[in-house]
């Protein structure tokens, strides 16, 4: 039961004050009046306008979400607390050790800790925190990982935009030894060396594993081009399976020096080339030269970031694809993702749709794409479903 002394927020009356059910965020419209002697950061019971107990969350009241609800059991949120959470998370990615040793353990909202990245890269564990409600219970963070993934080095990378938004600064700093910023990883048959340092996200785009290794499987003898190239992910898996060719390109040459080091790490060299550039102006040539791809992977950065960007994006999204398409061999495969949850999924279907038909091509769908499952999409909780994507096989309109 909540203290007699303990401080509260309450949700508004009516329809103002409705939750989502199994939703964790209440927006600042949502609660009452809140008691300004609440300190920013501070775990609150939320209670409902009877004063019934909803949950027990963390209050910030500079951001727009002013409580994040880790727990809809009274509770106390302390080191055992942590302890199991992030246990749980654990266990239920055992079953992924065997294809590799880089992987989310701790997805936010998607494992019940709203503002807690946490990731396995080999023997270095890198956690991102992102709200002002986890910043308050770092040391508890830092125990519970230590005690239960055991890492030989920590390194703390709390520097997304978004917590800003949340009043708090970039933190990036080595928590006990310092490590090296390079980290050798598997996944699958491939091994990279992953930047966690300088890198983006955490270093690797994890959930987009599965696709890769699907690229894998159907790479054997094809030409393949990859327009946002990263570190190599997906040319090296193609070039492992065999794939004949794999051009790459992406804008920023730093990433791509560490693509070549991770086609030298898996012996591929000699399959691929990488050039930096614009993938918009670099797809284009390729279109207008008459050159054909058996397999063009589309996976940009979200041009997305928030909902009035949409417009825009889209007008991105369907120039990337359909230019694409006019650029594969007939029968050819094209991978293409959005990475943005301000892009539903039945919006980026229809993009595609258009750009088919503008591009004078009809395809067969031969696998949706998620995000990996080691980021959980919560029912209840929308935002946690962020990646999606194709495998498309395009044809000439008169044929099939
Ligand atoms: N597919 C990759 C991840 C791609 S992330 C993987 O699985 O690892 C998106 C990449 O696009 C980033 O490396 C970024 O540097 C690059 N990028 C952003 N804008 C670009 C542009 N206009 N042209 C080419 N690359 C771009």
């Amino acid at each position: 039961m909540t203290a007699i002394h303990e401080k509260t927020i309450k949700m508004r009356r009516g329809r103002f004050g409705k939750m989502r059910p199994g939703h964790p965020w209440v927006y600042k419209r949502q609660i009452a009046r809140p008691d300004p002697s609440i300190k920013p950061g501070s775990l609150v019971p939320i209670l409902d306008p009877d004063n019934r107990f909803i949950g027990r969350g963390y209050y910030n009241p500079h951001s727009d979400i002013a409580v994040r609800i880790v727990t809809f059991h009274d509770e106390p949120v302390d080191q055992r607390f942590f302890d199991e959470r992030i246990r749980r998370a654990f266990e239920k990615r055992a079953g992924l050790f065997e294809v590799t040793n880089a992987y989310r353990v701790v997805f936010s909202e998607g494992d019940g800790l709203p503002g807690l990245i946490v990731d396995r890269y080999a023997d270095t564990v890198v956690f991102q925190i992102l709200t002002l409600g986890i910043e308050r219970f770092r040391d508890m963070v830092i125990n519970s990982i230590g005690s239960i993934l055991d890492p030989r080095y920590l390194y703390e990378k709390s520097d997304a935009s978004y917590r800003k938004a949340e009043g708090l600064g970039p933190v990036r700093q080595w928590r006990g030894p310092k490590g090296a910023g390079e980290v050798e990883i598997r996944e699958g048959k491939a091994r990279f060396i992953v930047d966690i340092e300088n890198g983006h996200k955490t270093g690797f785009y994890l959930d987009q594993r599965k696709a890769r290794l699907a690229i894998a499987e159907v790479a054997k003898g094809k030409r393949v081009l990859d327009l946002f190239s990263y570190i190599g992910g997906f040319l090296i898996h193609a070039a492992r399976g065999g794939a004949a060719l794999c051009r790459g390109v992406d804008i920023k040459r730093e990433w791509l020096a560490l693509a070549v080091k991770n086609a030298a790490l898996n012996g591929v060299s000699h399959q691929i080339a990488l050039a930096a550039g614009d993938a918009f102006s670099v797809l284009r040539k390729v279109y207008s030269s008459g050159e054909k791809f058996d397999i063009i992977i589309v996976d940009p950065p979200s041009f997305v970031r928030a909902r009035k960007d949409l417009a825009g994006a889209e007008k991105g999204y369907k120039e990337l694809n359909l230019t694409a398409m006019k650029s594969l061999s007939e029968g050819g495969l094209l991978a293409t993702f959005s990475c943005s949850h301000h892009m539903p999924a039945d919006h980026f279907s229809d993009i595609i749709k258009r750009a088919a038909a503008d591009a004078h091509k009809t395809f067969t769908i031969v696998k949706r794409c998620h995000q990996a499952e080691d980021h959980p999409i919560v029912r209840a909780i929308p935002e946690t479903e962020y990646l999606k994507g194709y495998f498309l096989r395009m044809y000439s309109k008169d044929i099939a």
